[in-house]
């Protein structure tokens, strides 16, 4: 029913109505917010507001946009995948932004969840190591008209050292062992969310204490593999 109402939205009558509403699709995204997000116990409230704001259908490809708002992760080229948008709100959440915050992000992917980010934390510095991925993200996000966010081509094992510390480090893509550049770039007090594994992997969220750093596991997930130089960072206990 909501994909046949969504497919009528989208490639209904071309005669627009001056009465509609500027977004079409704003309903789909708020019920996904109740629906997948909210209900499952994200609380924070900016969170749950940039996600009903934030296009998801611009970030996805044209021939699956009327699944844009359902509740699983998409192909979006390459063998990569967008994230299911729990995920990405859970994710997200995990990180406690208030607004001032520098974030790094690994696995630009199409750039949704670098654009949650930029509405949530002051900047962002996003990495992509697949090259036609970061170009086209970064055309999304320059339509999206986020202005504090950088994305670079590159291997995100090393991180971004010359933007270096930061408050928050959002991983979408699962090395072994969490790559120590990223480790060394986290700031005193900040927190890194990152799926960590094989075949199984955990969401491990580590925080920088005063004396070292707090990590502990609070999902299951599954993610594409973290490639690059961490493919030779591997665990040895590690089902693949
Ligand atoms: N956050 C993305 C999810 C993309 S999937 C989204 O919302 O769409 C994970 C991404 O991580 C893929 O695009 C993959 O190419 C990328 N990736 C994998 N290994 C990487 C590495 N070493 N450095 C940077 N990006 C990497």
């Amino acid at each position: 029913m909501l994909l046949v109402a969504l497919l009528g939205l989208l490639f209904g009558p071309g005669c627009p109505d001056p009465k509609a509403e500027p977004d079409p699709l704003a309903g789909a995204r708020s019920e996904m917010v109740e629906r997948q997000i909210a209900a499952r116990g994200v609380r924070d409230a900016r969170v749950l507001h940039v996600m009903r704001e934030v296009p998801r259908h611009l970030f996805v490809p044209p021939e699956q946009v009327s699944e844009a708002y359902e509740d699983h992760p998409l192909p979006i080229g390459s063998g990569q995948t967008i994230s299911q948008p729990y995920v990405v709100a859970f994710m997200t959440e995990q990180l406690r932004l208030t607004g001032t915050e520098r974030v790094l992000e690994i696995g630009t992917g199409s750039g949704y969840q670098t654009a949650v980010l930029s509405r949530l934390a002051a900047e962002v510095y996003s990495i992509e190591i697949r090259p036609e991925l970061a170009a086209e993200a970064k055309g999304r996000l320059e339509t999206f008209g986020a202005k504090n966010v950088e994305v670079r081509a590159a291997d995100g094992f090393y991180g971004w050292p010359e933007a270096a510390p930061f408050d928050g480090i959002l991983v979408t893509a699962a090395p072994e062992t969490v790559p120590e550049p990223l480790l060394a770039q986290l700031a005193p007090g900040g927190r890194m969310v990152i799926p960590v594994g094989g075949f199984y992997q955990e969401l491990k969220v580590i925080e920088r204490t005063p004396d070292g750093f707090r990590e502990k596991s609070v999902l299951p997930v599954r993610f594409v593999p973290f490639v690059g130089e961490a493919e030779r960072h591997r665990a040895d206990d590690v089902p693949r």
